[in-house]
């Protein structure tokens, strides 16, 4: 199975002419879920074309100003859009009432939106099932950082075999509700009394795709622990290992270790954003390749296409 990352924002702290702040979009063919909501976001999100009424959540890793700053804004254009279905915002503990100061204040313009707010604290955990028909779930975990910081696991579902419609056919299985039992994987009865079982007529189970997004954290086991064995991590890389120490004092990483995340999570793939505007992202990201050859540095609207192992 496959779904599109799209960065709306890699710059750390604040925009530049060439990276807007933190915003990462996860989509795929069920909806599309933003992590991080740096200003600029529903701009990048009007660039590549992703419609506001099919965004079913915003994940906040924390409220630094660019990671946070972009929401109200999104918010304001959702209910300005009419919208009535509920929209999942989940974000460190404190989001809830800085959100209600902001609409108390007029800075919202929610509309009828209902917003199903979620405070994250302590280990974090599973969010509670996004809506009905998304594929994608999701898992938090809490990051190193200087404030309450959160990361995020997206998972698509795994989809079941295809049936082999001419095989099951040729057993004799000819109606719909029969197709539809064989695919759930149970046995059916034919008319003159045969049973029919699954087996040899499914293929093999679809894996669904899985992305882990991590920001802003120093190099964490929260990190590694969201990324074990995913099809794509998204780590923070603020600046190039020669700054490492500075790096720490700051919450932040570098690109090698990002890297070394990756390598330990066993993640497949690693894209690395968060760039401090006074890092050279060339280095950054080769220092990354020494230690995981499939790291790439994130550009602006640039999607990437990752299929499931
Ligand atoms: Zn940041």
């Amino acid at each position: 199975m496959r779904l599109n990352v799209i960065p709306f924002g890699t710059s750390a702290g604040r925009p530049t002419l060439q990276r807007g702040a933190s915003a990462l979009a996860v989509v795929d063919e069920t909806g599309w879920m933003l992590c991080d909501c740096g200003e600029g976001a529903q701009l990048g999100a009007m660039r590549a074309g992703l419609s506001l009424a099919r965004l079913d959540a915003v994940l906040i890793t924390h409220l630094h100003g660019d990671h946070f700053n972009g929401l109200p804004g999104l918010l304001g254009s959702l209910g300005l859009d009419g919208r009535s279905r509920p929209l999942l915002v989940a974000g460190p503990r404190g989001i809830g009432k800085l959100l209600e100061e902001l609409g108390r204040a007029g800075a919202l313009g929610l509309g009828d939106m209902p917003i199903e707010l979620i405070e994250l604290e302590g280990d974090g955990g599973p969010l509670p099932s996004i809506r009905e028909g998304s594929s994608l779930s999701v898992v938090a975990r809490p990051l190193s950082h200087r404030t309450p910081t959160f990361g995020f696991r997206l998972s698509q579902a795994d989809r079941p075999g295809t049936l082999d419609v001419t095989a099951a056919r040729a057993r004799g299985v000819s109606s719909g509700p029969q197709f539809g039992e064989l695919k759930a994987g149970r046995s059916v009865r034919l008319s003159d009394g045969t049973l029919v079982s699954p087996e040899g007529l499914i293929g093999p189970v679809q894996r669904g795709t899985c992305v882990a997004y991590t920001l802003d954290t120093v190099p964490c086991a929260g990190a590694i622990d969201l990324g074990r064995n995913a099809d794509l991590l998204v780590h923070e890389a603020t600046y190039e290992h020669a700054r490492a120490q500075l790096a720490h004092e700051r919450g932040h990483s570098s690109g090698q270790e990002a890297a070394e995340v990756a390598r330990t999570a066993g993640a497949r793939r690693l894209l690395l954003t968060h760039f401090s505007p006074s890092v050279d992202v060339n280095e950054v990201a080769a220092e990354a390749q020494l230690i995981h050859a499939q790291a790439v540095a994130a550009q602006d609207n640039e999607p990437l296409e990752i299929v499931s192992s």
